[in-house]
């Protein structure tokens, strides 16, 4: 099984420490990271993912905790206020995936598969730290900025210590 990811995830998943939006978006998000230690594939999707999921079945009742399988009925419905399906969100997956792939030299599209070894999370910090791939986190302050914006920053700056993305080196 693959670990379902909408491509301004790759982004997020780097500087998340256990903060979110519900008790039980974190609880699905902690699980999301564990599989990602644990170096499962992540599979590109368009539109919510796995770390969305908590979010969209808080109202519909459909998924209370974990994500789904790939062969699950999604949710259908979600919180009045979640932004998943929202088109300031796609933008931001479009930005995501254009500079991900520009700086990985790979595709970074819906159905592209990748695994997050060291090499390649030491990429991907590098261009987060130094802003090359933060343009769908919108400008620090701008109303188009994301809410975590500072948070995400402070967690780069300081060489992402607290972030809980962290896979073990032991088999490389
Ligand atoms: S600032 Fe927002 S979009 Fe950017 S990495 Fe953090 S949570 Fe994700």
């Amino acid at each position: 099984m693959s670990i379902r990811l909408r491509p301004h995830h790759l982004l997020c998943m780097l500087a998340y420490s256990g903060k979110g939006y519900t008790d039980a978006f974190v609880a699905n998000y902690d699980t999301v990271m564990a599989r990602l230690n644990g170096r499962e594939e992540i599979r590109i999707v368009s539109g919510p993912d796995d770390i969305c999921t908590a979010l969209l079945g808080a109202v519909s009742g459909k998924v209370e905790t974990g994500f789904p399988s790939e062969t699950a009925t999604k949710p259908e419905t979600s919180e009045p206020d979640c932004h998943c399906h929202n088109q300031s969100i796609l933008a931001r997956d479009a930005d995501a995936a254009a500079e991900v792939s520009k700086r990985l030299g790979r595709p970074i599209a819906e159905g592209e598969t990748l695994v997050v070894d060291h090499a390649t999370l030491a990429i991907l910090r590098a261009g987060f730290k130094d802003g090359s791939i933060r343009t769908a986190c919108g400008a620090y302050e701008s109303s188009a900025a994301c809410e975590w914006h500072a948070l995400c920053s402070e967690i780069a700056a300081h060489g992402f210590r607290s972030a809980k993305l962290s896979p073990p080196r032991h088999d490389e």
